[in-house]
């Protein structure tokens, strides 16, 4: 288990999921003052099995000097939670478990002796964060992988020379206070979580955690396509080197399936996980964290070739004549849909579920717009379905299904029936997950399922009596 410092007074972690349960195992261990709090009773009983004191802290916070809070934990928008507006009358710090790994490794001495890679964008961190990993493990370099992805930072074991490569959600660079990254990577910045950041400048300013006083001295690979991004990278480029990554007027320039860098072109072309040009985005950004990590080209390139992606993100999960079924499950805004419905043709779209709004207040479909030709048909879930319906009918031949395993039969159906030469069924929600399921995983598994049973009953159906006995 990693190592933290006994800290003076009360710690208190307040919210007890996966990382504010290794938290609280991490701060038991060093001998601190634990007092833990969730809404949920089954969390609170194995922090109190661990040694924890359980106080609700909304109610009765004490004189606690330091709060962890989970990153779902709102610090300012749409309303401080309970609990920060108590941490914040007690003059207690607030942080993230992000924080105490970053003590962690100044305390037991390794701070120097480690890289730290810090990846945050709109969309693209797991991919980026995954590819990363993925090619210094090629390269033989020992790697760990954390953060918003797979497992919690104060999981991860301590060693010297040592890689991490954190994924850094906005919530997480917003509680970000300690955590000094030697190579910071934002990726793109397009409208999300506005509930929580207010707007865009909110948004942009959480993120710009990742850079503030003087961190990531190694590198600043920054994506300049927004106005945000573009003058903060003006502003560092004051103070040091920046790496800028755009599809023009940029240091490294990202293509359709290739990017160039200094001149040459690095071709993406057989990189079956990166395909289209917002994978081009995020293969660019990882060879710059290679190239200042010390990786030859030929290291990268070989990595970007064997990489094989990642689940729930355009992921091909079957096949049934010429019908493929994706699960693009992770879309969770209109931004990652665009790319998967400019990346394929023939497609019966399958949308819907708990819909964010844009800057504008809108559903984000106006910018889908444009590849409206790509579709045959839509096939909508969840509370989004009746809202988009109202939108896309009059363009596009539009079904409210409801629920998945129904729009996964009428889109496959449909798809057979029309005999095309090739065609796809994609799951590409535009939507969070929320109203019908616990995460997008869930979403994108309960897809995989309902194609697996129509692919079989379909198989079933053309037997004849003989072979299906
Ligand atoms: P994140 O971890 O930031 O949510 P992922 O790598 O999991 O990002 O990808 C989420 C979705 O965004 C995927 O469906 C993918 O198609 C799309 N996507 C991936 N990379 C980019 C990018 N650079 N720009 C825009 N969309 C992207």
């Amino acid at each position: 288990m990693i190592e933290l410092p006994t800290y003076s007074g009360e710690t208190a972690i307040f919210g007890l999921g996966r990382s504010g349960l290794a938290a609280v195992a991490a701060l038991q261990a060093a001998g601190n003052r634990v007092v833990a709090w969730d809404d949920a009773e089954a969390p609170r009983a194995k922090a109190a099995e661990m040694g924890a004191q359980i106080r609700d802290l909304t109610k009765d916070f004490g004189a606690v000097e330091r709060l962890i809070v989970s990153p779902g934990v709102p610090l300012t928008h749409p309303a401080p939670h309970q609990v920060i507006d108590a941490a914040r009358a007690a003059n207690a710090e607030i942080i993230g478990d992000m924080d105490l790994f970053a003590d962690a490794l100044v305390h037991s001495g390794l701070r120097g002796r480690v890289k730290l890679v810090g990846i945050t964008g709109t969309n693209g961190k797991s991919t980026t964060t995954a590819l990363v990993t993925h090619m210094l493990e090629s390269a033989g370099e020992r790697v760990y992988q954390g953060g918003n992805i797979g497992t919690p930072v104060l999981d991860l074991p301590l060693e010297e020379n040592a890689v991490y490569v954190l994924e850094l959600s906005s919530y997480q660079l917003d509680l970000n206070r300690h955590l000094a990254v030697d190579i910071g990577v934002w990726l793109n910045l397009t409208p999300d979580h506005l509930d929580r950041h207010d707007d865009m400048a909110g948004y942009a300013a959480a993120k710009a955690h990742l850079f503030a006083d003087g961190k990531a001295q190694a590198a600043r690979i920054i994506g300049i396509e927004n106005d945000f991004a573009r003058a903060l990278a003006n502003r560092l480029a004051q103070e040091g080197e920046v790496t800028t990554i755009a599809s023009q007027d940029a240091d490294i320039i990202y293509l359709a399936n290739a990017f160039e860098v200094d001149g040459d072109s690095v071709s993406l072309v057989g990189c079956e996980a990166l395909v289209g040009a917002h994978n081009a985005q995020n293969a660019a950004a990882a060879y710059a964290v290679g190239r200042v990590l010390g990786l030859s080209d030929a290291t990268i390139r070989a990595a970007f070739l064997s990489f094989t992606g990642m689940p729930h993100r355009l992921q091909m999960i079957g096949q049934h004549g010429a019908v493929k079924f994706v699960n693009d499950s992770k879309a969770t805004n209109a931004e990652a849909t665009r790319h998967a419905l400019a990346a394929f043709d023939n497609i019966y779209w399958i949308a819907g579920g708990r819909s964010k709004p844009d800057a504008d207040g809108k559903m984000g479909l106006d910018m889908l717009m444009p590849y409206f030709g790509n579709i045959r048909a839509a096939y909508l879930i969840g509370e989004a379905a009746k809202p988009f319906a109202d939108v896309l009918a009059a363009r596009l031949p539009t079904t409210i299904s409801g629920t998945l395993d129904k729009a996964v039969a009428a889109a496959a159906m449909q798809a057979k029936t029309d005999h095309l030469d090739a065609s796809i069924v994609l799951l590409s929600p535009a939507c969070a997950s929320f109203d019908q399921y616990d995460d997008f995983e869930a979403r994108g598994d309960a897809f995989a399922g309902a194609v697996a049973e129509w692919i079989n009953a379909d198989e079933g159906a053309g037997m004849n009596v003989e072979e299906a006995r």
